[in-house]
């Protein structure tokens, strides 16, 4: 009996230890302790560990805390290492960036003819019906004219070749590409420019131009697609990106997304911006914005103008280096303001391209007659490039968001002094653009830009070329600070993308997305730092990127 007795009480302990565990210790998918986690909440905290279920994040906090209350079979010791909300890109072109991929890189050739070489070494390796290149830049070569296309039609006389300058806003294509589009030296349209020399085209082709060589190109077979953006995904992820923008896409890129989502075949997740098309109007826009938890569809994306490097950025006054233009607009004021029209009743947001004073002037003054006052509608301003002074106070009296790349500042400022002049001190204002809101997101433009968030963040607080850090500092005046740049490419890039719910900050409730640097950006911010090295990339409390 003593005996019994024993067992029994024994047992009832035993039970009572196991309940009081079970109700005490919740069991999660995943820990991450011993860490410097940036919450970026709204106080900037700091926690070491956080515990993750569903793909969301369940509770954030100190070591003890977490360690205490809950228990996992996956745990990772950070030790000592730095955590991030996943880095999100609110302005590149991620479906773009991976047809880019298979487009010959000609970014950085310092010649016509190593563009000619690189071409020709591409085209032996990826057989194609068109030889495609992108990225070419006329200012760095030696005499920085705007090339023609003699060179390449003897080294392509017969397939046609398609060449977009770095910005996208020109084109150089050969005989055999004008030939299939028809193109002569009578061709015009609105928007757009076909020069001519000694009575024929040059192979320039500028802003709405392009599209008439472009639609020719033959469309890529879905396999390929999805091979492509497999890549691409993957090149993001290992940069920290957990989350990307499409800035501008048709409405087959749009049911080709959805449909790669509906069948898991991606993780990352993306913001997309759809163009004024009819397509996307009756079939998505007249609907409002809708998302799942990967896809965001709450934007239309507009053109006001061209781009400065080829002089398509629409100023109020012509350009000093060419007292003869001041460049082009892409869009009617009718169009942009049909679509506003639009976009405030179907509660869209408006993402306009603005890079010149006279584009941003515009869009800024059409906006704000939808707008009228303060709002939370989040219509952006793509770039905001060159804004004239008495412009910078629209921002903030109508909350539009200036969308900024700060690695366009120091890709362009070697040049962009000479198309400007004394305007310069008005253009890629960035800190004073930041005052206008107390915030603002700061992208990419990736493929125009590289895809690494880490050059964006420097670039923007160092004012110095990611990829030159040894440099002068370009109008250091205009620099944002360490803080305002991580908030740039988290928790401010997730509200331009009206995403803040989800992501952006590691809180309880949003997406378990973060990263995992080695190097505390805020303490330790340092010329090193486009060159550091992502541990691992988390999206959903799944790791998708280990280095660890
Ligand atoms: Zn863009």
């Amino acid at each position: 009996m003593h005996f019994d007795k024993i067992v029994k009480y024994t047992a009832i302990i035993l039970f009572s230890t196991i309940a009081t565990h079970c109700t005490t210790m919740k069991k999660a998918d995943l820990i991450v302790f011993n860490g410097k986690i940036y919450t970026v909440d709204s106080s900037f905290s700091i926690a070491s560990a956080m515990a993750v279920s569903d793909g969301k994040i369940v509770a954030i906090g100190s070591d003890n805390a977490i360690l205490n209350s809950y228990f996992s079979s996956k745990k990772i010791d950070l030790k000592g290492k730095f955590v991030y909300p996943g880095f999100i890109d609110p302005h590149s072109h991620f479906t773009g960036y991976a047809e880019y991929l298979a487009t010959a890189d000609l970014t950085g050739a310092k010649s016509y003819t190593e563009m000619v070489s690189r071409l020709k070494e591409h085209a032996e390796k990826y057989p194609s019906e068109w030889i495609i290149g992108r990225g070419w830049d006329q200012n760095l070569w030696k005499d920085k004219k705007m090339p023609t296309n003699e060179e390449l039609n003897k080294a392509f006389p017969n397939k046609p070749a398609f060449l977009f300058r770095v910005d996208g806003h020109a084109a150089l294509v050969n005989d055999a590409a004008l030939q299939t589009a028809g193109i002569t030296n009578t061709s015009h349209i609105e928007g757009g420019e076909i020069p001519v020399a000694n009575g024929k085209p040059t192979g320039i082709l500028l802003d709405n131009a392009i599209e008439l060589v472009s639609e020719h190109i033959p469309p890529v077979a879905k396999e390929i697609r999805e091979k492509l953006v497999k890549i691409a995904e993957q090149n993001c992820f290992s940069v920290g990106l957990t989350t990307v923008t499409d800035a501008g896409i048709d409405y087959q890129t749009l049911k080709f997304l959805e449909s790669e989502f509906s069948e898991n075949k991606l993780s990352i997740r993306i913001y997309a911006m759809l163009t004024h098309t009819k397509e996307n109007i009756d079939s998505v826009i007249k609907k409002g914005p809708f998302h799942t938890s990967n896809l965001y569809v709450s934007a239309i994306k507009l053109f006001a103008d061209g781009a400065l490097g080829s002089r398509g950025a629409k100023l109020q006054e012509p350009y000093s280096d060419m007292p003869n233009t001041t460049g082009i607009w892409t869009t009617s004021e009718k169009e942009l303001n049909e679509t506003c029209q639009l976009a405030y009743q179907t509660g869209f947001q408006v993402n306009t391209h603005c890079i010149g004073d006279a584009a941003c002037h515009l869009v800024l003054t059409t906006y704000g007659r939808y707008l009228k006052g303060k709002n939370d509608r989040r219509w952006r301003i793509e770039h905001a490039q060159v804004v004239a002074p008495d412009d910078f106070s629209l921002f903030g009296k109508y909350s539009i968001i200036p969308s900024i790349q700060t690695t366009h500042a120091t890709s362009d400022m070697g040049w962009a002094g000479e198309r400007l002049g004394s305007r310069i001190k008005y253009a890629y204002a960035y800190k004073d653009l930041l005052e206008q809101n107390g915030w603002l997101p700061n992208g990419s433009d990736f493929p125009v830009e590289d895809i690494n968030p880490l050059y964006g963040y420097y670039a923007g607080v160092a004012r110095k070329s990611p990829t030159h850090p040894s440099g002068t500092p370009f109008q250091p005046e205009n620099a944002i600070d360490k803080t305002a740049a991580l908030k740039a490419m988290t928790i401010w890039a997730a509200k331009a993308n009206f995403m803040d719910k989800y992501v952006g900050s590691l809180e309880v409730g949003k997406f378990a997305d973060f990263v995992i640097l080695p190097t505390d950006l805020i303490e330790s911010f340092s010329d090193t730092i486009p060159k550091v090295k992502i541990l691992a990339t988390v999206v959903g409390g799944k790791v998708v990127f280990d280095k660890l």
